[in-house]
């Protein structure tokens, strides 16, 4: 059933396929599973006495009057014990209008409207008849998104023939109900019984959604695990030197998850970890201690950064801590010349660069490692749940290592992440402090600026973070260029300088290091700051029309100070006037600096979208599961995708193929 083009219905022929498609509907299960987003509730007739402005009901009365008002359509007065109400007709035809006479009944399905007279239902669904005890066809009528060309009416049409194919679905119940019983029951609704029915259905659904979704990152992770690839040991103990020559100490956390990790590698089977952390927490570290140990083995390790920027900055960090142990680092860019990239291709392909970062797209073409036995993959606060890479070498699976700032709420990622294991950064190193966040309307812009100066005075430093580099690229944001201006007007007797994408290397590098050394005060940049910089004497961020950027971004911007021992802010200025749902979600960074939490408050605001990548992994996409209706769903979902696999792997199986066809090779081996 599952991959059953709807073409197989009768009743569908190609016009319709077409306009289904155009729903995202092509199989029958699709259809099927195209919920209604709500009902009419025809099951009652309302008193015409109780009715309101606005209702859609369905009512019932004798025909008291009925008159043409020529353009005005054909109006009837019709009446029961309660009260009486109009119902105009816009068109009709004679043989209608000779029925709807007084004496005769009438069933009209609409809304009701004030009119000055009173109120009036207009253009109704309607029957009439003679028999005072007709009874109403009693029914929660389904409401279905559709698109042009495709009415609601004729899309419950071709819905019907779906769901007579649910038979096939695998059947096993739970909370007494089965996907079939519960896809029907969202479709067409008991009408003796309420709408809550509908909710437990769509639960229901969601659950085996859910579950299936589970059950394929479950087979993923097995597959995954019945791999063999090269153990990497703890050889020469490079750890200890790299640990002496950091500079700092490693948190707790980062003890424990470089543990984790190296735990990992140590085994013959592929290491497929992820690594959460805030923003700051010092992930990087864990990527060089992990990085270390497959060089002491002899192995090569490829870091793979959203970025060339953010390559950049690793490569810097990581050639600082790992150059001195005789580890060659380089960098492989797109923007790199021809030649530059072939000396590159032979480093790698000898085996004489141990360590080589690039952006994805770069390690996906063609490059050819000697031995690589290491993947780490930075994922900065991008959403996704990753996939085993395909970056393979001489057919041996290398260790992959993800890191990711704020992917999903903590409470999710067990049952997200059921293909990885993960370890959690959950402490910050010492010396941060929470950054206290305000936002700020438009005109409050000088005071903005005069809480800048007054940082600059105290021999502080401040970023003014802007969308844009030039005002011609977007002329409604504000623009690197155009800041700097306003702010060289304001505070003449101060050192701002400007950062952006466009500037070459060396000079993004010169800029930053005069920042860095406190000649320059005051930087005004583009999101490049959010990339690693480290200043912890900056204690002001101030981000330009904050409400065009997303939360995890604005998270990572404001991560930038908070770095030193002072006290340090953020300022979210907005431009013109806030939606509330803009002004709910700066709000969130105002009440909280844990990235986790910024997270959970940004779901809730915005729903999934694709955040759980199913689109780039082959699944397809949630249909019905909606994790602020089905919270309890996720949790719910994992305990019932380990028992299925241990106790019926048969029905397992089953279920992952109605939901992800493409994964039928799932074994309980
Ligand atoms: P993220 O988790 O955002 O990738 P980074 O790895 O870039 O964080 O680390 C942020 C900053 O914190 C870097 O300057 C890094 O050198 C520093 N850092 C990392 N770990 C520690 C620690 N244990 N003590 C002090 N500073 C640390
Ligand atoms: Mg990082």
């Amino acid at each position: 059933m599952r991959s059953a083009p709807v073409s197989s219905l009768r009743g569908i022929g190609p016009k319709s396929v077409a306009l289904l498609d155009r729903l995202g509907i092509t199989t029958v299960f699709d259809l099927a599973l195209h919920l209604p987003f709500r009902y009419e509730d025809r099951t009652k007739r309302r008193p015409l006495g109780e009715l309101a402005n606005g209702d859609a009901c369905l009512v019932w009365g004798r025909i008291v009057e009925s008159s043409s008002r020529g353009r005005g359509g054909f109006v009837v007065r019709i009446s029961d014990s309660s009260g009486s109400l109009n119902v105009r007709f816009i068109h009709s035809f004679p043989s209608q209008r000779q029925r709807l006479v007084p004496g005769n009944w009438l069933e009209a399905y609409g809304r009701v409207r004030m009119d000055g007279a009173g109120l009036e239902m207009i253009h109704p669904e309607w029957r009439v008849s003679t028999d005072e005890l007709l009874l109403p066809k009693s029914e929660f009528r389904p409401i279905y998104h559709t698109v042009k060309g495709l009415s609601s009416a004729r899309l419950r049409q071709l819905v019907r023939p779906s769901l007579s194919e649910l038979n096939l679905l695998p059947v096993y119940s739970h909370d007494g109900l089965s996907l079939a019983e519960a896809v029907r029951i969202a479709h067409n609704p008991d009408p003796q019984k309420n709408l809550r029915d509908v909710a437990v259905a769509r639960k229901r659904i969601a659950l085996d959604e859910m579950l299936g979704y589970q059950l394929v990152r479950d087979a993923e992770y097995r597959e995954l695990k019945r791999q063999t690839t090269e153990p990497l040991h703890r050889r020469q103990g490079l750890g200890k030197q790299l640990l002496a020559h950091l500079g700092f100490d490693l948190t707790r956390a980062q003890s424990r998850v470089v543990k984790d990790v190296l735990e990992d590698l140590a085994r013959e089977r592929p290491m497929y970890r992820l690594v959460q952390g805030d923003v700051g927490s010092g992930k990087t570290v864990i990527a060089a201690f992990a990085a270390l140990r497959a060089c002491e083995n002899g192995s090569q390790t490829a870091v793979m950064a959203p970025t060339e920027l953010l390559a950049e900055h690793h490569h810097r960090t990581l050639s600082e801590w790992l150059s001195p142990l005789g580890i060659e680092v380089n960098l492989l860019l797109g923007k790199q010349p021809a030649r530059v990239r072939r000396a590159r291709a032979r480093g790698i392909a000898t085996g004489s660069d141990h360590v080589i970062i690039g952006t994805h797209a770069l390690f996906q073409s063609s490059v050819t490692f000697n031995n690589l036995g290491l993947i780490i993959i930075d994922e900065q606060h991008r959403f996704g749940v990753h996939q085993r890479m395909q970056l393979r070498d001489k057919g041996r699976l290398p260790h992959q290592l993800v890191m990711t700032a704020t992917p999903i709420p903590r409470t999710l990622t067990m049952s997200l992440y059921a293909n990885m294991d993960v370890s959690e950064i959950d402490e910050l190193p010492p010396g941060r402090s929470p950054v206290e966040t305000v936002v700020q309307a438009p005109n409050r812009r000088a005071n903005v600026i005069e809480g800048a100066e007054r940082v600059l005075a105290g021999g502080g430093q401040v970023y003014w973070v802007v969308p844009a580099i030039q005002e011609s690229d977007e002329p409604d944001l504000r623009s690197v260029d155009s800041v700097l201006d306003e702010i060289r007007q304001a505070l003449p007797h101060r050192h701002s300088a400007g950062l952006h994408g466009k500037l070459s290397d060396a000079e993004k590098v010169a800029r930053m290091e005069r920042f860095r050394s406190g000649r320059v005060q005051l930087l005004v940049a583009t999101t490049v700051v959010e990339v690693g910089v480290d200043v912890p004497n900056a204690t002001l961020m101030v981000i330009d029309c904050a409400d065009r950027m997303g939360l995890a971004q604005l998270h990572q911007l404001r991560g930038r100070v908070g770095r030193g021992c002072q006290q340090s802010f953020c300022v979210l200025l907005h431009d013109g006037s806030l939606s509330e749902e803009a002004h709910a979600r700066l709000s969130v960074l105002v009440e909280t600096n844990d990235g986790f939490e910024v997270a959970q408050r940004d779901l809730e605001l915005r729903g999934w979208g694709d955040l759980l990548g199913a689109k780039q992994s082959g699944y397809g996409g949630f249909k019905v599961f909606d994790p602020l209706e089905h919270r309890g769903v996720i949790e719910e979902a994992r305990t019932l995708c380990n028992e299925l696999k241990e106790d019926q792997a048969e029905l397992a199986l089953q279920i992952l193929g109605t939901w992800a066809p493409g994964h039928r090779e799932y074994t309980s081996a």
